[in-house]
């Protein structure tokens, strides 16, 4: 049994042995080697792939001007897109200006306040429908 360990342990010996000087002669294992591949084509001539910059700084959107007291079709300025402007009426310089003015004169029974729920004399907001962005505010006065 010893016998036979020694054996088997010596081939292993030499193995090991022969391995070692064949380690070296790397180059020598490559000649049947499919490895020395021609250089990767490479697609990249110019190099150059720039991607197309789609304006991406916002440029800036004019809404004033375009506005009344009505709902204006218009460009949001902040979700950009293309939107029916929601109007929310509030009390303006102008409605406090002929409730003053109303009361002077002498409507001091009621009559004063009708500006102040008339919308004509109101300011408008403008707000975005889908991002209650404010948009514009349109003054009377
Ligand atoms: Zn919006």
């Amino acid at each position: 049994m010893a016998s036979e360990k020694g054996c088997k342990e010596i081939p292993m010996v030499m193995y090991e042995a022969r391995q070692e000087p064949s380690a070296p002669e790397y180059c020598s294992q490559g000649g049947g080697y499919e490895y020395p591949a021609p250089p990767p084509y490479s697609y990249r001539e110019t190099a150059t792939v720039e991607q197309p910059v789609y304006l991406v700084s916002q440029p800036p959107i004019i809404v004033a001007g375009i506005f009344s007291s009505r709902p204006t079709s218009t460009i949001c300025p902040s979700c950009r897109q293309h939107i029916t402007t929601q109007v929310t009426y509030r009390l303006g310089k102008l409605s406090y200006l002929l409730c003053t003015s109303l009361c002077m004169v002498g409507c001091c029974f009621g009559c004063c306040f009708v500006p102040l729920f008339v919308r004509i004399f109101k300011d408008a907001d403008h707000y975005c429908p889908y991002c209650q962005f404010h948009i514009y505010r349109y003054k009377r006065l």
